[in-house]
């Protein structure tokens, strides 16, 4: 009898530190070119309009290695699906192998799904307009109480403006000028700016003490919670 409740007892320690070991009271975000972003707090593995047709519209090109990196039971988020931000059929194949799942905004009411799934999370869904694109979403996620918005392709800076409270925002330079041809004052809402979709022959310099230009691939933002 004694001994039942010995083991008993190391099996609790022993899950209680792999609990603590996972837990890294950080939410890492990866940028891997164009709008693909990975996003995990140590425990849920997120993308974002990744994996996409690597060099497609001549935008960012990424790595092979990237695809093989892809984490178990990952959650694909796409905001559309134009080349760009979207694979087809890659990314159906690697969410069976790897036992993922793929949201896009053909299926984007099964995202409330997610906040039930994953620890301290709820993702908004808000549609957006983008020029030669029938349906294109942004989405507002809040993950240990801090608020990420991803913008994705959107034109327009109507939707990100009616927001408040925003911690990190995933904006494309278009998006910004939008805003300032418009009068809208995105920094009083916004903490900081990553600004992403920047193509090789791009001549954009957006700068500030709130702003992260995403130039670089494989630049990681690390938001602690
Ligand atoms: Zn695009």
């Amino acid at each position: 009898m004694i001994r039942f409740f010995k083991t008993f007892g190391l099996l609790t320690l022993m899950s209680l530190s792999i609990t603590t070991f996972s837990q890294t009271s950080e939410i890492s975000i990866k940028f891997i070119g164009n709008c693909g972003l990975y996003m995990t707090d140590g425990i849920s593995n997120i993308y974002i309009d990744f994996p996409y047709k690597s060099g497609a519209h001549n935008y960012m090109e990424y790595d092979l290695s990237e695809l093989d990196s892809i984490k178990s039971n990952p959650i694909f988020i796409y905001t559309h699906k134009h080349s760009d931000h979207y694979p087809g059929r890659l990314v159906k194949k690697l969410a069976k192998r790897l036992n993922g799942k793929i949201y896009t905004p053909w299926n984007v009411k099964d995202l409330s799904e997610l906040n039930n799934e994953l620890n301290d999370f709820t993702i908004d869904a808000f549609k957006t307009r983008h020029k030669f694109s029938i349906n294109h979403y942004s989405y507002l996620i809040t993950w240990h109480d801090k608020r990420i918005f991803i913008s994705g392709d959107t034109e327009h800076a109507e939707t990100i403006a009616s927001l408040k409270d925003i911690d990190w925002a995933f904006v494309p330079a278009w998006l910004i000028m939008d805003a300032k041809e418009k009068g809208i004052k995105l920094g009083d809402i916004i903490k900081m700016f990553a600004i992403y979709h920047i193509g090789p022959q791009d001549n954009i310099n957006i700068t500030g003490d709130k702003v992260k230009m995403l130039d670089k691939q494989g630049e990681i933002i690390k938001i602690p919670y």
